[in-house]
């Protein structure tokens, strides 16, 4: 699934309200009764305005006509969901412009968007509704329980989630992406200037970025909380070059203490609608499976093997809230989320990673360099590479296609 930014530009006044009136008439119906929808928008050219701005909002597919409704009626498409996320942004001056798709995650697309003076940033949108069409029977059953709007409550709640983790995280110092604003299913955060530990040939000091990510996995322990997709591919690498300082370190030679950089690598963690608290039932199975997900990586890859075992879930259940760590767990799950929603999510999170056949820390089949192709799950990505760096514009269907560059939604 693509964003096409290129209808925004094209929307008039009362087609945004329409658009708006289906959202707000989808919060009680799957589908939305026409006559519904010229109620809440109350167009001044009443129904015909309404039914101009309808026919408009369907031919570029923001709204759907559903052929086996019993009665007359629209539903909201992602594509439109998307486009209420971003009018919602450029209203608030946060998002301008939208670029190229830097990634296909497994339940998301995260593209580069730009405010209106040029910063850079993050947009993710939350897609799970989205499986695979190649494990077609499990996801047959999957998408007819899935049906109607639950997707768009659903994806709409990992990211109030992920948003809600993320700012709790970031307060506390961990090295995540500075959240920035959530509007339905999407997050907009910083743009991290790395890449996934996952194209990561090389690093200079294996044991050490190992001892760092058992670190952070049992510091979020302290704080109540379990990654739960601690793995290759939400581990970004940003590496920086500072002026080394000259060492007196024991068993450095002088030629290193000569060198004028030093390579620092820093691991920033993404990736948090899956997170689960360290009270939850299978707690010890998620903590060991972040654990061994980084201890598998790092063999294959690096051919380092960490001399201790370990971290054990016993142990790093003692260490809860100790040194005044604040419990997230605690903190996020009362921040406004109801119980039933977040188990509707994580029900829906592992259905769906079911679905797929868990690809957390695979092996060898997926150490080429397609991981990009080996995510995207939806099959409708063929014609284009979505990592590449000039590849500006967002694409859309064919017929949709767009030269324009970059696309300013005003
Ligand atoms: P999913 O939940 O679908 O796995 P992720 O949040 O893990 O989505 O993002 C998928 C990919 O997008 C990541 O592996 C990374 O390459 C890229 N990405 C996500 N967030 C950022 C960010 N803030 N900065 C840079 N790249 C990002
Ligand atoms: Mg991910």
């Amino acid at each position: 699934m693509k964003l096409d930014t290129k209808a925004m530009r094209h929307l008039a006044a009362e087609d945004w309200r329409v658009l708006t009136a289906v959202e707000i008439g989808s919060k009680n119906h799957e589908v939305i009764p026409t006559p519904l929808i010229e109620s809440i928008s109350k167009l001044r050219g009443g129904a015909n305005r309404v039914h101009k701005s309808i026919s408009a909002l369907a031919k570029v597919g923001l709204i759907a006509r559903l052929k086996e409704a019993k009665y007359d009626g629209y539903r909201l498409t992602y594509g439109g969901l998307d486009y209420l996320a971003l009018h919602t942004y450029a209203s608030r001056k946060e998002v301008y412009s939208v670029g190229n798709r830097i990634g296909v995650g497994k339940e998301s697309d995260i593209l580069v968007v730009a405010d209106d003076r040029g910063e850079q940033k993050v947009l993710k949108i939350h897609r799970l509704g989205r499986i695979s069409f190649r494990t077609v029977k499990s996801n047959r059953d999957y998408l007819r329980k899935r049906q109607g709007g639950s997707w768009m409550y659903l994806s709409r709640l990992a990211a109030e989630k992920e948003y809600a983790f993320m700012r709790a995280l970031r307060d506390e110092g961990f090295p995540v992406p500075v959240p920035i604003a959530q509007s339905r299913h999407t997050v907009l955060m910083e743009l991290v200037d790395a890449f996934p530990l996952r194209q990561i040939s090389e690093v200079p000091d294996p044991a050490a970025l190992y001892a760092e990510l058992i670190s952070m996995i049992l510091r979020l322990a302290q704080h109540g909380l379990i990654h739960g997709d601690f793995n290759e591919f939400n581990i970004l690498i940003k590496e920086e070059r500072s002026k080394k300082q000259p060492s007196s370190e024991k068993g450095k030679d002088i030629e290193t203490v000569e060198e004028e950089e030093k390579l620092t690598i820093t691991p920033i963690l993404i990736d948090f609608p899956q997170m689960v608290s360290m009270d939850h039932q299978n707690a010890e199975m998620y903590f060991d499976r972040d654990v061994n997900c980084v201890k598998r990586f790092f063999e294959r890859r690096f051919h380092f093997v960490g001399t201790q075992p370990g971290p054990f879930f016993k142990d790093a259940k003692k260490t809860l809230g100790k040194n005044g760590a604040k419990r997230l767990d605690a903190a996020v799950e009362a921040s406004g989320f109801s119980k039933k929603a977040l188990k509707d999510l994580e029900a829906a999170i592992r259905e769906q990673q079911d679905a797929r056949g868990d690809q957390a820390g695979s092996g060898d089949e997926y150490d080429d360099e397609s991981a990009n192709e080996d995510e995207d799950e939806d099959g409708d990505s063929e014609e284009g590479n979505d990592s590449e760096e000039d590849n500006v514009d967002v694409e859309g269907e064919k017929d949709l296609k767009t030269d324009k560059p970059d696309i300013s939604m005003k």
